[in-house]
């Protein structure tokens, strides 16, 4: 019919066919603008994922890249299969990354409760043909077999009609911010199965209106309990001041008098900062009032008990030092006695000495210092060589100025002639009355020549010098015999020799010096 319709009118093909060459530009245009409006979108999205996933990432560029040459339809297909490979890969892995930590799951829970190895196996094969439709379903089946009693407490509260309200978004909110209140908060000890209690009822199926109530009035009751506990420390501490100063009284108290006893006491002091240091650390860090306070009270009944052992020992010490001290008193008032003893003894001795070696009536050496003299002279003589040289002298007629002018003025006559003697000859020169009327004479260092000069020099002296006895003129005059000492001499032969020496003076008519 159309053929007819077109044989009758043969501009209706033409028509006809420029309509659909129209059309079909219309549909090209539009196909155009819907495949760019593809390509945008599909780089904007390749855009937006990335980073989701950093192994896709590179095919998308590529895609990208080549979604904005064109759609070049094998090229595309060539990249989206690629993609496409990558997706399955990754998808492969996380099944098998699921399936291998499910495994060990159920083999730590088999390991942990072999009694029920048979029923965790069951829900094992259960789990791999995904017969469990969330993971809730397969922890509530695991925690029937192993935890039977309680069959609650999962990760997710299960949800009671009553208490619709947990439900809400907000209420959960509530509960887990009561939840944060209690675990930040100071719980004292003693509340302490009170707060998990709390914490409990707060995981389960409480109504929120009934936690709250006991949250709050669990708080007042911290905040009732943290006063009483402060109230406590108040009396502790004044406890402790009390203890303290009473321990300041006891050391103030102690006395170091000995080395030891200091020894002890710096021993002590360090002792005492030590645990007084440690108890500072020990109240730093303390958390609870309780073990602190048993812990102080510890360490000053330690402290105290140092101190006190310490007083006993430094009593013991100070009572020691004291007896010590005593007895040394006592030493050195006998020490001191037995050396005033000791020193009248010496002046005792000097006396006896000097009355032993001294003639009382003239006041010079007598034969005893003589003696002694002599041995001293003729050492030093023999030691040191030289000439040493022995004088007698002998009163003339001494016994006719007794007769005549009485014994008393012989004693005077003998102290005169004395005092003559020892004026004068040398001080190193040694006079001494030998025996009643007889003196003699050391010299030291003299040869019997100058002994000879010396002695007639006082002969003379004494010859011109007369002698007052109650107003009467006496005249006195004196013979001697000199010798000097020889190698082969003894202390008798020599004087011997100045005896005869003193003799032959004598019976030469006296007044005169004879030397042998
Ligand atoms: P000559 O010249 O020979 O020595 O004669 P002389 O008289 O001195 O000697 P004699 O031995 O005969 O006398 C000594 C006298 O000295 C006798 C004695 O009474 C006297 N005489 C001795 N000792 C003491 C004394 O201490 N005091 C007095 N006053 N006389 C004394
Ligand atoms: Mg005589
Ligand atoms: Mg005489």
């Amino acid at each position: 019919m159309e053929i007819i319709n077109n044989k009758k009118n043969p501009d209706k093909w033409k028509i006809k066919y420029f309509d659909l060459l129209d059309e079909n530009e219309d549909i090209e245009k539009s196909c155009k603008e819907r495949e760019e409006l593809l390509c945008k979108t599909i780089i904007r999205l390749s855009f937006a994922t990335i980073g989701v996933n950093k192994d896709l990432d590179p095919y998308l560029q590529k895609i990208r890249t080549q979604l904005k040459k064109g759609l070049k339809t094998e090229q595309l297909k060539s990249e989206l299969e690629s993609f496409s490979n990558a997706l399955i890969l990754m998808e492969e892995g996380e099944q098998e990354n699921e399936q291998t930590i499910s495994s060990q799951l159920f083999d730590f829970l088999v390991y942990n409760f072999p009694d029920h190895e048979s029923a965790l196996l069951d829900i094992k094969g259960n789990f791999a043909t995904n017969d469990y439709t969330s993971k809730d379903s397969l922890f509530s089946a695991i925690n029937e077999i192993i935890n039977p009693e309680k069959q609650i407490e999962l990760l997710t509260p299960s949800v009671t009609e009553n208490d619709l309200e947990i439900n809400s978004f907000e209420n959960k909110s509530i509960l887990s911010n009561l939840q944060l209140l209690l675990d930040t908060t100071d719980v004292p000890s003693e509340l302490e199965p009170q707060a998990q209690a709390l914490k409990e009822k707060i995981y389960g199926n409480a109504s929120l209106s009934t936690v709250l109530d006991e949250t709050i009035s669990f708080i007042f009751q911290i905040k009732k309990h943290v006063q009483s506990e402060q109230k406590e420390i108040t009396e502790f501490l004044t406890q402790l001041t009390d203890q303290l100063t009473e321990l300041g009284i006891k050391t103030a108290g102690i006395h170091s008098s000995t080395v030891s006893t200091r020894k002890e006491r710096n021993r002590l002091d360090e002792s005492v900062s030590l645990q007084v240091k440690e108890l500072q650390n020990s109240s730093k860090n303390a958390t609870q009032l309780e073990p602190l306070k048993q812990l102080i009270k510890t360490r000053l009944a330690s402290i105290t008990q140092q101190i006190q052992e310490h007083q006993v020992k430094e009593k013991i010490d100070r009572n020691k030092v004291e007896k010590v001290e005593f007895e040394l008193e006592k030493m050195t008032i006998k020490i001191s006695m037995m050396e005033k003893e000791s020193s009248e003894l010496k002046n005792k001795l000097i006396t006896a000495n000097l009355k032993a070696t001294h003639d009382p009536l003239t006041n010079i050496p007598n034969r005893l210092a003589y003696d002694n003299r002599l041995r001293v002279e003729l050492a030093r003589w023999k030691r040191y060589g030289g000439a040493l040289s022995l004088v007698i002298w002998d009163i003339d007629y001494f016994k006719k100025i007794n007769d005549k002018y009485g014994h008393k003025a012989g004693d005077k006559t003998l102290i005169f002639i004395a005092k003559l003697l020892t004026e004068h000859c040398r001080e190193t020169d040694f006079v001494s009355r030998f025996g009643g009327e007889e003196f003699t004479m050391l010299l030291p260092n003299t040869e019997a020549k100058s002994a000879l000069i010396a002695a007639n020099k006082i002969r003379k002296i004494i010859e011109a010098t007369a002698f007052n006895s109650n107003g009467r003129k006496i005249s006195i005059s004196i013979s001697c015999g000199i010798t000097q000492f020889l190698e082969a001499d003894s202390e008798i032969s020599a004087f011997n020799r100045a005896d005869q020496a003193l003799y032959t003076a004598k019976k030469n008519g006296r007044n005169q010096c004879v030397l042998i």
